[in-house]
C-alpha cells in the first residue's frame, strides 16, 4: 500500500465518517448510547488534522498506520476508539516489522500482500482486545468476512482496487447480516434480545471504512 493511497484513503474516510455521523449515531442510539458517529467523527477529524500538519510520525505506510491508530485511540473514545485505534496500530506495526529497518517500504512484496498482512493484523488485534468473534453483533461481523473475501481475491491475482471493492461488498453484507443477531459484546449486549432488529453501528462504520478504501484505490 503506497503512502499516497493510505493518505487518500484516510482523507476520504474522514469525509465519509462526517457524512455518516447522524446515521452511525442513530444506529448506536437504538442499541447503545448514541455516540458512535460523534466519536468517530471527532477521531477522524483529528486524524485529518495530523495528516495535514505532518504530525502522523513518519512517511512509511507502517508509520502512517501506527500514527493513525494513536490519533484514534486518543480522540475517538468509547469501545470503538480503543478497537479501531489498536487495529490501525497493529496493522502499522506489522508492516514495520516486515520492512525492518529497511528504508525501502517494500522489498519484493506487492502492495496487495502488504495490505493482507496489515488487514490480518488489524483484525487479530480487534478480536483479541474485544475478546470477540463473529456472530456477536460487532464490527468483526463486517471485518472478518471482508478479510476472507480480500484474501481470496488477492490470492486469485486481483489488484488492490478490485480486492478492496469485493471486501467492501462483503463488509456491507456482513453489516446487514448483524440485524437478526443478539449482541453479546459491548453496550448492546445489555439489551439482550432487544438488540435484535438493528444493524450494529460498528459493523456499519467498518463497512464504510472499507468502501472508502475501495473508492480511494479505484482512482489510484
Ligand atoms: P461505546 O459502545 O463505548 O459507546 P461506540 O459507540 O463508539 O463505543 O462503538 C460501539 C461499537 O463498538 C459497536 O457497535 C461494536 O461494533 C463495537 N464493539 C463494542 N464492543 C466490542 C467488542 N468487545 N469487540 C468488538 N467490537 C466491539
Ligand atoms: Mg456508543
Amino acid at each position: 500500500m503506497t503512502d499516497d493511497l493510505l493518505v487518500r484513503w484516510l482523507t476520504l474516510a474522514c469525509v465519509r465518517v462526517g457524512a455518516a455521523r447522524e446515521l452511525l449515531t442513530d444506529l448506536d442510539a437504538a442499541i447503545g448510547d448514541g455516540d458512535h458517529g460523534i466519536n468517530l467523527d471527532r477521531g477522524f477529524r483529528e486524524l485529518q488534522r495530523r495528516i495535514e500538519t505532518g504530525l502522523l510520525g513518519g512517511d512509511r505506510p507502517g508509520a502512517v498506520l501506527e500514527g493513525a491508530g494513536r490519533a484514534l485511540i486518543g480522540t475517538v473514545g468509547g469501545a470503538s476508539g480503543a478497537l479501531y485505534g489498536r487495529g490501525f496500530q497493529r496493522a502499522g506495526a506489522a508492516l514495520l516489522e516486515l520492512s525492518g529497518s529497511d528504508q525501502v517500504p517494500r522489498d519484493g512484496r506487492s502492495r496487495e500482500e502488504d495490505a493482507l498482512v496489515a488487514f490480518n493484523a488489524a483484525i487479530a488485534a480487534i478480536a483479541t482486545l474485544g475478546r470477540a468473534s463473529t456472530g456477536e453483533k460487532t464490527m468483526l461481523d463486517a471485518l472478518v468476512p471482508a478479510f476472507a473475501t480480500f484474501e481470496v481475491a488477492v490470492g486469485a491475482g486481483a489488484t488492490l482496487a478490485v480486492a478492496a471493492r469485493r471486501a467492501a461488498e462483503a463488509a456491507e453484507a456482513g453489516a446487514e447480516a448483524t440485524i437478526p443477531l443478539i449482541a453479546t459484546k459491548g453496550r448492546a449486549s445489555y439489551l439482550g434480545e432487544r438488540s435484535i432488529g438493528h444493524r450494529d453501528p460498528g459493523a456499519v462504520s467498518s463497512a464504510l471504512l472499507l468502501r472508502a478504501l475501495a473508492d480511494a484505490a479505484a482512482v489510484a
